[in-house]
């Protein structure tokens, strides 16, 4: 059988309850302790007082027997030998005398080593008839021979009143929890009345409908802060969302395309007969198209892995002027065929720890972008040089038409291309500074732009040189998003 409540707030009440009513009872047991202990202090003195008193009563018959005075009745006196247990005792334990109250009941037993002596002695003890009293006892002389005087009271009254403090409080106590339950229950509610309305309207949250957000009263209590995070995670959310669905019609977009011209083409060929050279232009047209779409489905390939975080940098130490030749060079028939002339300068030292691969693919894409949007006859210039505070800097300029200031931002971003209508004379996709921009942020770096329309763009990779910490490097997951 289940026995924790499910709602919250009836485990609140629960608790509150509970801690409650153990407060209580341990404030009860110390208020009735300490006015037990009050009281039987209070016994003790008063036992104290008459204990100096009945000590003038008693005297030594003529025989040597002890006797009290025959008249004690008439003394004011008296209520202390009637009303209390007296016993005195010889230091060898010898009875001399008791009491009417007292009768044969021994008082206390055989008294114990130093009773009585230098003081009084007080302690708890019981009858034969299992009376609980406080019993005080003292040393006193009399006609030069020594008596051990006891008195005692009897602690039942102590005991009957704790009795009716207890059952008043039994009484008590339920309707006290019971009042608190139902205050501590009402207030448990009303505190989480605006869960109960957040998690309502959270269910109502779909992936259709992640704009949807929940009530955000703009209080600073936990609530509020809850909701604030519950709406700033649902943002993310929606926006990681609208960054796959754009991806993915992007990509679908960008795959088409190449598609539907190899089937033109293809179609174009099979209706006429055609000589073995127009086969082969055909043939030629339908590879070109091929290769655009393998080298777009690569990128496609390298940005969802890098989206996933699957993509693992397998670092090494770089000398950058060697991997600035190396990308280069790969253009260097394209430049040739467009006359073009490349300077590459800077500092040989330079050396950077980070993954070949990618690093080496972020250069390519910029040289590749600087020799294709440069014209015919121009340079590019590449230039490596160290920076203080551990920085390696490498700069890819070039004389081409330049990016207007509104685009500046956005080339960063994926399928974004500053030239919609001539992309295919190009031939890229607008994902290759996406994928130099996450390669180069991967490694703890930045890649920024400075360009003027007519003058060229300057492309400006900085990253940390090798032998500094990279404890700081973002996740490999870090991406560049397509700005809205
Ligand atoms: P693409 O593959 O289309 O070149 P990129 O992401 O490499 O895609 O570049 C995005 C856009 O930025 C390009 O379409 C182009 O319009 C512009 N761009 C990039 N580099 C240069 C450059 N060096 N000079 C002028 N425009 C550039």
């Amino acid at each position: 059988m289940r026995l924790r409540p499910t709602h919250l707030r009836a485990r609140l009440t629960l608790w509150y309850v509970s801690v409650l009513a153990g407060l209580l009872a341990l404030g009860w047991a110390g208020t009735c302790t300490l006015l037990f202990l009050q009281l039987r202090s209070q016994l003790d003195r008063f036992a104290i007082e008459e204990i100096e008193t009945v000590e003038g009563l008693f005297y030594f018959d003529a025989a040597g027997t002890l006797q009290m005075r025959e008249n004690y009745h008439n003394h004011p006196e008296s209520k202390e030998v009637i009303d209390r247990y007296v016993e005195v005792l010889s230091p060898a334990g010898a009875v001399l005398f008791r009491n009417e109250k007292l009768g044969n009941r021994p008082l206390g037993g055989a008294p114990f080593a130093g009773e009585g002596i230098g003081g009084y002695s007080q302690r708890t003890a019981r009858l034969s008839d299992g009376t609980r009293v406080r019993l005080v006892s003292r040393v006193h002389s009399l006609d030069g021979r020594t008596l051990l005087i006891r008195l005692a009271h009897s602690e039942e009254p102590l005991y009957v009143r704790l009795n009716d403090l207890l059952l008043a409080s039994l009484l008590v106590l339920p309707i006290v929890l019971l009042a608190a339950g139902i205050a501590g229950y009402g207030l448990a509610r009303r505190a989480l009345n605006p869960i109960e309305r957040m998690a309502r309207h959270a269910e109502e949250i779909t992936a259709e409908r992640l704009d949807a957000r929940l009530p955000d009263d703009d209080t600073d209590d936990e609530l509020g802060q809850l909701a604030r995070v519950f709406n700033e995670t649902l943002a993310r959310l929606e926006q990681a969302f609208d960054q796959l669905r754009r991806f993915t019609s992007d990509a679908s977009h960008e795959l088409r395309t190449p598609l539907a011209m190899i089937r033109s083409v293809g179609e174009v060929g099979l209706q006429k007969d055609g000589s073995r050279e127009e086969y082969r232009d055909i043939i030629g047209s339908m590879l070109e198209e091929v290769n655009r779409l393998t080298s777009l489905i690569d990128n496609l390939l390298t940005i969802s892995r890098a989206d996933s975080g699957h993509l693992q940098l397998h670092k090494t130490v770089i000398p950058v002027m060697a991997l600035a030749r190396e990308a280069a060079g790969l253009f260097e028939i394209l430049m040739e065929e467009k006359s073009q002339r490349l300077i590459l300068d800077g500092d040989e030292k330079a050396q950077l720890e980070g993954d070949r691969i990618f690093l080496r693919q972020a250069l390519v894409n910029i040289i590749h972008n600087a020799v294709k949007y440069s014209p015919v006859g121009e340079t590019i210039a590449l230039y490596v040089r160290r920076e203080d505070a551990g920085r390696v800097v490498v700069e890819i300029r070039d004389r081409g038409p330049g990016i207007p200031a509104e685009d500046q931002h956005k080339v960063f971003d994926r399928f974004y291309r500053v030239d919609k209508a001539r992309w295919r004379e190009s031939g890229g996709a607008g994902l290759g500074l996406a994928i130099a921009k996450w390669a180069v942020e991967a490694h703890g770096g930045s890649l920024t732009l400075e360009s003027k329309v007519g003058e060229g763009s300057t492309f400006r990779i900085n990253l940390p040189a090798a032998g500094v910490d990279a404890s700081f490097l973002p996740p490999v997951t870090a991406h560049a998003s397509r700005s809205t």
